[in-house]
């Protein structure tokens, strides 16, 4: 049996001040396989350990095949957690390890059977006479799946799986999963704050910051259709290419996007999501240019849609079939400090001594600093600007402000200007609070499939 999860405008506050989870809705279907992602101390595993049953809910609901679920002992629930450092028994072989949660549920059954099926499904048949001392990381966190697996849940809640294994294994284990919870068909609620690993296993993807469900949504939506900057910034390598500018739409006609030094001509007639630029007549917003919209390319080779930008290079990333090219064009960067890394050394050591409770304030100061006075108002905004160019002084260029990606077989030389072909079909417009206007807001319905 596998369970419909739907959670109801759930919150979790510890003691008075540490909001961990606000007003949290989603409906998760029998069979689904959803990614909570966002990065750390987002709410993403108290989510999870709600739904688990391990913490108390403030308020809201939790339904479980849309009975009330809120006071159900954790038991009761049958659904198995699997943890990045998954304790197993040291003084018990895999084999008496996977058997072990079989004792309780279903004692005077031999567990010999289900132990072969999961060993099966999981390639360890030869691993189950070992003990955990004599198995490598990979192999100890399949043991550690088998003990979920064999017995039968209900769903599977996973918290940072495969975050402590070195990555060629976690990509094999991260495929691995994914077959194994397709072909058994459980409900699986997964959390990582790594964009790669949701992309590649959610059906659906919910991203979470501060507490707060951002957007919900196949990997195709949340990559494509972003609902704010954060979710465009979090998903996807290289980041989208974050740029301050002005829209200008007088009513004389015509339209451009100001980005500093150079402008953005929107071609006439305006299509239907340029239309929705408009209103934004004279007022700062947030460009989004993912590196795919972009390529150096000479003007003889320019496309319907395209426009040009001149970039200086500043940067070569090789990366043997590609090259990231980092670019100056005289624009000024919105800069998330959330998302931005990695931190100083001395700051980093002292966040290791702090408490939990100790990130979240640390994490509210960062997001205080994120407050900034627009148009006379305190608006909380989902970025930060550096500060405005003085004089001549350049623009901020470490690495450039623009990331592009092109052929490993282009020749390019740092100092070279080119011609930037930029898409115009890939452009991303927020508003000053962070939230997307173009192309126009859709309604993302965040219910099963
Ligand atoms: P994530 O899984 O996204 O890293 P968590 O759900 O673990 O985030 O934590 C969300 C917030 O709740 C964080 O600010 C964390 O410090 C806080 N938190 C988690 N558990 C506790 C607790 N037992 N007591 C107080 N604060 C907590």
């Amino acid at each position: 049996m596998t369970r419909a999860i739907s959670l109801r405008e759930v919150s979790k506050s510890y003691g008075r001040g540490v909001r961990a989870v606000d007003r949290f809705s989603l409906d998760i279907a029998p069979g689904e396989f959803v990614v909570l992602l966002g990065p750390s101390g987002c709410g993403k595993s108290t989510v999870l350990r709600m739904i688990a049953g391990l913490e108390g809910i403030t308020s809201g609901e939790l339904l479980l095949d849309g009975e009330y679920a809120n006071d159900l002992a954790p038991g009761d629930r049958k659904m198995a957690m699997v943890f990045q450092n998954f304790a197993l028994y040291s003084m018990m072989t895999s084999r008496e390890n996977i058997g072990f949660p079989l004792r309780y549920e279903s004692p005077g059954q031999d567990p010999g059977p289900r132990i072969a099926e999961t060993a099966r499904a999981l390639g360890i048949e030869d691993l189950l006479d070992r003990y955990p001392g004599q198995l490598s990381g990979g192999e100890r966190q399949r043991v550690a799946m088998g003990r979920a697996i064999s017995r039968h849940p209900s769903a599977f809640l996973m918290d940072e799986p495969l975050s402590s294994l070195d990555a060629k294994l976690r990509s094999y284990l991260r495929a691995e999963i994914a077959r194994l919870t397709r072909d058994m068909g459980v409900t699986t609620v997964y959390v990582t704050h790594d964009q790669a690993e949701a992309m590649s296993l959610g059906d659906r993807v919910a991203v979470m910051r501060n507490g707060v469900l951002q957007q919900v949504g196949t990997p195709h939506e949340a990559y494509h259709l972003p609902r704010n900057v954060f979710v465009a910034a979090f998903i996807g390598t290289p980041r989208i290419n974050l740029l301050r500018a002005v829209v200008h739409a007088p009513l004389g006609g015509g339209m451009w996007i100001d980005l500093g030094t150079q402008r953005l001509s929107i071609p006439e007639p305006l299509s239907r999501d340029h239309q929705m630029l408009r209103i934004q007549q004279g007022q700062p917003v947030i460009v989004g240019l993912r590196p795919e919209a972009l390529r150096i390319g000479r003007l003889n080779t320019i496309r319907p849609g395209e426009v040009v930008l001149t970039g200086v290079v500043q940067h070569l990333e090789y990366q043997g079939h590609e090259t990231l090219v980092h670019l100056n064009i005289g624009a000024r960067p919105a800069v998330m400090p959330e998302l931005e890394s990695p931190r100083p050394p001395a700051a980093r050591q002292r966040s290791h001594a702090m408490s939990r409770a100790g990130s979240t304030v640390r994490l509210r100061q960062l997001v205080q600093k994120a407050t900034a006075r627009v148009h006379g108002q305190e608006q909380e905004t989902a970025f930060e600007h550096p500060a405005p160019r003085v004089g001549n002084e350049p623009p901020a260029t470490r690495g450039g402000d623009l990331v592009l990606r092109t052929g490993a077989d282009l020749r390019l030389n740092m100092g070279q200007q080119v011609p930037i072909l930029v898409d115009l079909a890939y452009l991303y417009v927020f508003d000053h609070v962070g939230n997307r206007i173009s192309p126009a807001p859709q309604q993302t319905s965040n219910l099963a499939p």
